[in-house]
Parts: structure tokens; C-alpha cells; sequence
């Protein structure tokens, strides 16, 4: 590994520059006065619940569109579409064939970057440095699942000899209809590391995207068509997930469920499908927390760790809530975290030099606010105390940053908070964080700060999340499984790995024995 040689001031928290949206967007989201439909089986689709959903620009309450709500109907509907489709036509498509039309997706996808770029900042509230970074997950996603699909047994494996007269083998198919149930806060990235593997390996799927972020994957059904998908491959239906999100997890069409998001509606859907036996694999929040060791600058890493606490503004699964810093570097570690979280620019998501853009929904403050409250209840001292930021011209969701110093040992903020707040805390050794950090019922990522690597893999690997790191946070790699452990996520093999395409995949074992009448 080379070295650089960072000064903290290089270490800056994202950024937005100036975004004004394509017209093309405008008219998408006006769509002559009425609500976007749903696309099921190649067809645009009002909803038989006569009921639409307002869609909003976070930082200003501004509606950019309204977006029909799927319900029984509907469901049902497109789990049938699904099926012809599998049946018809796509089942029998070689990986060659469906690589082509995947490949064909991301080239309209690029061609059309602005758009989702729209979608990620005016709705999604991100800045533009964060959304543009999203942007290369797409085609990164597509050809890593090309290349695994490629290398994939589908169909028979070569046959054993299993007994005296008996051959044995296994038959490798798609599920057929799959479903995916996204978060609102990564859309664009979490549809394409849904739809890729789901289609590489050959299912038809349909994407529930949140109610309110669905306008990204609505756009993503209608450059499906225009790139040659056969009709009813991909299906979008937006809707609430106590209502759509619900009847997509209680039916017994739907083979195989990959969900993105809290712990509590993974549990529910978890439940629901259960029921009729539908596999489902489950990403779900975190409650992060990174260590930082005697040996490591306070003031750089204090930058390193505030630009990824205040990824997304907090709202990013993994992010660091808790902080377990050693007493030498402790205080030190603490002002230069006030300071970095003090300079943040809190303002409009689209406007130049906002670091700090408004919470998602008019629901996310009280909940911050609780969890601030929390800590403080059992400890917590506020070096920054949070709460409501005004922000002239927008009248917003937008919250102060919030960083609290809590007594050693203390369990001030026991879930996740998904916003830029952080707990620090000064511990007397490297085990007695690591026994701190682990003391959590979520797993999803954790760090460990330190100029000694292999000190810090150490440390990394005893976390009792699904991914450790040095020296880094937020972090994915396309053949590296991202894949929580505790109530952030599980069963099945984590995202964005081998695993994950054979996820999708069902293994039947077949036996055939001689006649012997
Ligand atoms: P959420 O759990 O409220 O909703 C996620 C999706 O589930 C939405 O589409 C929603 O409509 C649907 N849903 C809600 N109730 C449902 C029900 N009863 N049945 C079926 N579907 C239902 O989460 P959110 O607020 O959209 O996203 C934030 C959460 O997601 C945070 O906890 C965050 O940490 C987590 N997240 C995890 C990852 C990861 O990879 N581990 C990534 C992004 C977000």
C-alpha cells in the first residue's frame, strides 16, 4: 500500500455545487397533471386504489410530483406479468443475451445522469459531491454481475454416482418473480444492486421503491422498455410500504425478497413472508462506531471521521454514531470534531457549498431529537447540542449537527439516530473500545483509526459487524460482500458479492435411479 501524506484541512465533508434540473425532469415529474403510474408488465399502471403520494424536495416542501399507490390489485397484477414474462420468453435467455440488455440499461442510464442526479439531490436531499459518487455504482454493479453471471453454474452439474443403480446431480434455476423493497436513501444505488444480480441470474423482479424517493426507479422502468426489455421483466410499484410494501411481502407469488432498510419493518416482512415460505435476505441499519488509537493524529482523523458522520448528513446505514477515543488523544480528538462539525454549511442540498442539507421527512427531527434527548438522559454532555437550523429562503427539514461526550462505559445511544450526531467517548485501552463498540445489538460497519495496520486489522476483525475497517468508514466494493450481522441484516449472503447472484438462484437436487421393474 503507498502512503500520502494528508494536512487535516484537506479533509473536507461533501459539498454541494450548484444543480438546477433538466427540463426533461420537469416534464417527467409534471407528467401533464397527473400522477406518475406504476409500469407493470410493460404497461403504465394508475392503481385501482384511486390514491397518490406527494413527492418532495426535502429542503424546500416544494411537490415535484405526485406518484400513484399500488395496492392488492396491482400487486397481484404484476406478479402475474412477472410469471408470463419468466415463462414466456426470459427464462429461456442466455446470460450473453440478458448481459446485452443490462450493458444497453447502464449505457441510457449514463446517457440520462442528470436526471437521476435530480432525483438524488432535488428529492433525495443529497449534495452533489455524495450523488455523483452514487452515479458510478450503477455500471459498476452491471459489469460485476455480467462477470459473475458469466462464470455461474445454471442448469444440471455434472451427474455422481450416488448409490448402486442412482446418479445424483443438482438443477440450478432462477426463482422466477423476485421482489425488491428499497430505502429511501441510497435509490439509485440499492435499485441497481438490486436489478442487476436479479436479472443476470434470470428472475423477473419488482422493485418497491420508497414513497419518498420512488421517482429514480420509475425512471430507471422506462429506459428498461426503451433499452428492449421484454415486458413485465421489470415492474415498479410505488406505494407505502404499510400497504404495498405489505402485500408484496405476504405473497405467495413472490419467490425471493431482498429488503433494504430498518431493523423493525426487516423483522415484519421477515414474519410476513415467512408465512408462505418465501426466501428473503435483509440490509438494515446500523449504529457504527469507530476507535481511535493513541497512536493516530487526533486532529486528521477527527476530519476523516466528521466527513463520513456527516456522509449523507448521518443518513447513510453504516454511519459512525458512537466514538471510543483514548485518553491521550481524547481531548484533542474532541475540539478538532467541534471544530469540523461547527464549520459545516447547513443549507439548500442544491446550492453551492452546502455541506449539511436538509433530514428527509417532516417525521425524521422528532426522532433525532429523541435520540439527543436519550443520551443526554443517561449522561450525555452536549458539545453541540443539535435542534432546529433556519435556513433563509427554504423552509426545510434542516438540523444542526449534534456531538456529545458521554462517561466511559456508558450505553448513551443504543439506535441508530441517522443524523449527523456522534457520541465520543474516551476509553482507557484499544479492548476496552472494542469491548464498548461491540456492546450493540446491530453489526453493520465499524473502524478503527491507527497508523498500525496490522494493529487495526486486528482490531477490525473482532467487530462484531459485517464489515471492519482501517482508517476508512462507508465503505463497498463490488466481490466484496456488504452484509450486516445482529438486527442489521441477514439471512443470506450480503450484497454486491458472488453470494448475492446465487441468492437469487434456486438449487433443486435431482435423483434418478434405474427403473428396476
Ligand atoms: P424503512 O424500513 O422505513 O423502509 C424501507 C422500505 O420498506 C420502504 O420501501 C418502505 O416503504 C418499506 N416498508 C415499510 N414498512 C413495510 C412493511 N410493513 N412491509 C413491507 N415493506 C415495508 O427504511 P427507510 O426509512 O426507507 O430507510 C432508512 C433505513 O434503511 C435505516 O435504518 C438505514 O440504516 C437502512 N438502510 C440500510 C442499508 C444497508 O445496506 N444495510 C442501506 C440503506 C439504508
Amino acid at each position: 500500500m503507498s502512503t500520502t501524506t494528508l494536512k487535516p484541512t484537506d479533509i473536507q465533508a461533501f459539498t454541494a455545487e450548484d444543480f438546477s434540473p433538466p427540463d426533461a425532469f420537469v416534464n417527467f415529474c409534471t407528467n401533464g397533471g397527473q400522477p406518475l403510474d406504476s409500469i407493470i408488465g410493460g404497461k403504465r399502471v394508475p392503481g385501482s386504489m384511486n390514491a397518490a403520494i406527494d413527492v418532495i424536495n426535502p429542503g424546500t416542501k416544494e411537490v415535484l410530483a405526485r406518484v400513484a399507490e399500488m395496492g392488492y390489485d396491482e400487486v397481484n397484477l404484476a406478479v402475474e406479468c412477472g410469471y408470463q414474462a419468466y415463462h414466456g420468453s426470459w427464462k429461456r435467455t442466455s446470460v450473453e443475451e440478458r448481459a446485452a440488455l443490462v450493458l444497453k440499461l447502464v449505457e441510457l442510464f449514463e446517457r440520462d445522469k442528470d436526471m437521476f442526479l435530480a432525483c438524488e439531490i432535488l428529492n433525495g436531499g443529497k449534495v452533489s459531491e455524495l450523488a455523483e459518487g452514487d452515479m458510478g455504482v450503477v455500471r459498476g454493479s452491471a459489469e460485476y454481475f455480467v462477470g459473475i453471471a458469466r462464470k455461474a453454474l445454471f442448469g444440471d452439474s455434472v451427474a455422481i454416482r450416488v448409490g448402486k443403480r442412482m446418479n445424483g446431480y443438482t438443477h440450478v434455476e432462477p426463482w422466477g418473480v423476485v421482489a425488491g423493497i428499497i430505502p429511501w436513501n441510497y435509490p439509485v444505488v440499492l435499485t441497481a444492486w438490486f436489478m442487476m444480480p436479479a436479472l443476470m441470474a434470470g428472475n423477473c423482479i419488482i422493485i418497491k421503491p420508497s414513497e419518498e424517493t420512488p421517482l429514480s426507479a420509475l425512471y430507471f422502468a422506462k429506459l428498461a422498455e426503451e433499452a428492449g426489455f421484454p415486458a413485465g421483466v421489470i415492474n415498479v410499484l410505488p406505494g407505502r410500504g404499510e400497504l404495498t410494501g405489505k402485500f408484496i411481502s405476504e405473497h405467495p407469488g413472490i419467490r425471493y425478497i431482498s429488503f433494504t432498510g430498518s431493523p423493525g419493518v426487516g423483522q415484519a416482512i421477515l414474519q410476513a413472508a415467512d408465512k408462505h415460505g418465501t426466501r428473503v435476505k435483509r440490509e438494515m441499519g446500523g449504529n457504527g462506531s469507530a476507535i481511535v488509537c493513541s497512536d493516530a493524529d487526533p486532529e486528521l482523523v477527527a476530519r476523516m471521521i466528521g466527513r463520513n458522520v456527516n456522509q449523507h448528513y448521518g443518513q447513510t446505514c453504516s454511519t459512525i454514531h458512537r466514538v471510543f477515543a483514548e485518553r491521550s488523544v481524547f481531548d484533542d480528538f474532541l475540539e478538532a470534531s467541534q471544530g469540523f462539525f461547527k464549520e459545516l454549511v447547513i443549507g439548500n442540498q442544491a446550492k453551492r457549498g452546502t455541506q449539511l442539507g436538509p433530514v428527509i421527512n417532516s417525521r425524521q427531527p422528532q426522532r433525532i431529537m429523541e435520540g439527543i434527548a436519550f443520551a443526554k438522559a443517561k449522561g450525555a454532555d452536549a458539545i453541540l447540542e443539535g435542534g432546529h437550523a433556519l435556513v433563509p429562503g427554504c423552509n426545510g427539514y434542516y438540523l444542526k449537527p449534534t456531538l456529545l461526550r458521554s462517561p466511559t462505559g456508558s450505553n448513551c445511544n443504543p439506535s441508530e439516530v441517522f443524523h449527523t450526531f456522534v457520541n465520543v467517548q474516551p476509553v482507557d485501552s484499544v479492548e476496552q473500545a472494542l469491548q464498548f463498540a461491540n456492546n450493540t445489538l446491530y453489526g453493520l460497519g465499524s473502524s478503527v483509526w491507527t497508523k498500525d495496520l496490522e494493529l487495526g486489522q486486528r482490531i477490525a476483525k473482532q467487530f462484531r459487524d459485517g464489515t471492519g475497517q482501517v482508517n476508512c468508514h462507508n465503505t463497498v466494493a463490488d466481490g466484496i460482500p456488504y452484509a450486516g450481522q445482529g438486527i442489521s441484516g441477514g439471512p443470506g449472503g450480503g450484497v454486491s458479492c458472488a453470494d448475492t447472484l446465487r441468492d437469487y438462484l434456486q438449487t433443486k437436487a435431482i435423483y434418478v435411479s434405474e427403473y428396476l421393474g
